[in-house]
């Protein structure tokens, strides 16, 4: 049988070569429909989705507990763990394959099984059991350093020694095209002699990936470099909507706390890490080499492609303001998983590690808008005369990732919000 993965594989559903879900991504969901269908789990395939609570049904997947997929959440297929997600995928890419009869060939449960997208309602994919944040990105670390405390101190010590990061809040992740509301918060400008109480004056957006952790960890015990890598399921894109005039005020001695937690947006469609195999590469070299337990043998970065797209107020579209690739991330996502759990702090199902703020060495390659108008100092021009240096209400933001393959692209789709007033 052919690997999932094989660039040859073709769908007997149409799928056009700029398509985000050819056969060879797969990504798993949670997906409800006008029909009435209560929300289950289905695969992306082309336009379509493989609702897998039918095929499961229809006896069609060799597994212990088939009724999964008829969850609302992936966190119960995600339980049983890597061997059977990789069996899983690759009995759908067979069934889907446009040289296998079973289901090719089956009216009627392809009529039952595959839905048109455009008829689907996508939700929240996974419970999200913890939300971590990290800040791995040294081109972005090193932006925000030289804003605030100037060029000589912008990194911190620590910075280059371990993946800096802080606990977020599951309560506030929400599914793609759900609206964010300006948050509240003290806001003491620098010129002022004491804070007050209001909106937020200087929204933002944070360009992340996540990573989503698909098997626990035990409480006490540390996280070897290859266990790490197999607990980790899939990838979204992550939007860290980030409120940086709170944020500059609170987060001495502790860090970001309200600016970060009113809302966390990702994208519907989990890309299973094994569908990011082809793309790996080695990250930038770490010098100072990093202390044993955070030392790579294998690469851990993806070369994965990445653009923001923002709507101001009267644009009738989004207009491009960021376009750069994951693989500059300084720390990898399993060094965050590794370092996360080495103190004993233990890992669960549905966790959420973001990756930090995705920036690369050029201009455009900026993933805030903190970074892209420099703090305010170098707003945006779009066509019409319209200016942003930071969010304003009604503006919307979305961001698509993809990792492009010869012939086919293995793809996120998108995760989009619109900000609503603080009211
Ligand atoms: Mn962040």
């Amino acid at each position: 049988m052919p690997h999932p993965n094989d660039p040859s594989l073709r769908s007997f559903i149409p799928v056009a070569p700029t398509s985000d879900f050819p056969i060879q991504n797969l990504p798993y969901g949670v997906f409800s429909s006008k029909d009435g269908l209560a929300p289950r789990v289905g695969v992306a395939i082309g336009d379509c989705v493989l609702d897998l609570w039918e095929l499961a049904q229809d006896c069609r997947f060799d597994l212990v507990e088939p009724a999964v997929f008829a969850a609302a959440s992936l966190n119960p297929f995600m339980a049983l763990g890597p061997k059977v997600w990789s069996s899983t995928r690759a009995r759908i890419s067979e069934l889907l394959r446009a040289d296998y009869p079973e289901l090719r060939d089956n009216e009627k449960l392809r009529a039952r099984a595959l839905v048109p997208m455009a008829d689907v309602k996508l939700h929240l994919p996974f419970v999200v059991s913890g939300y971590t944040d990290f800040y791995s990105s040294k081109e972005h670390a090193t932006n925000v350093g030289v804003m605030f405390r100037g060029k000589d101190n912008a990194l911190q010590p620590n910075w280059l020694h371990m993946p800096i990061g802080y606990n977020g809040r599951a309560s506030t992740v929400v599914a793609s095209g759900t609206p964010v509301r300006r948050p509240r918060g003290q806001l003491k400008p620098p010129t002022a002699e004491v804070p007050s109480f209001g909106p937020c004056k200087r929204l933002d957006f944070e360009l992340e990936m996540g990573v989503v952790v698909g098997q626990p960890s035990t409480m006490g015990e540390m996280l070897t470099e290859k266990q790490a890598e197999e607990m980790i399921f899939g990838f979204v894109i992550l939007n860290d909507w980030s409120a940086r005039d709170i944020q500059q005020w609170e987060y001495v001695p502790l860090g970001p706390f309200q600016a970060k937690v009113f809302a966390t947006s990702i994208s519907p469609w989990v890309v299973m890490r094994e569908a990011l195999e082809p793309f790996r590469l080695h990250g930038p070299v770490q010098e100072p080499k990093p202390l044993p337990y955070l030392q790579q043998t294998q690469p851990n970065n993806y070369d994965m492609q990445l653009e923001v797209g923002m709507r101001a107020g009267p644009m009738n579209a989004p207009a491009n303001i960021s376009r750069t690739n994951f693989k500059y991330m300084y720390w990898s996502s399993v060094q965050q998983l590794v370092h996360h759990a080495a103190c004993g702090c233990a890992m669960n199902v549905g966790d959420l590690l973001g990756s930090g703020t995705i920036s690369g060495p050029e201009k455009d390659q900026r993933g805030s808008l903190l970074e892209i108008s420099w703090n305010g100092t170098e707003p945006v021009e779009f066509a019409a005369g319209v200016t942003r240096t930071f969010l304003e209400d009604g503006d919307s933001l979305v961001m698509r990732g993809w990792c492009q393959g010869n012939g086919y692209r293995v793809g996120f789709g998108e995760v989009e919000g619109t900000i609503l007033a603080a009211g």
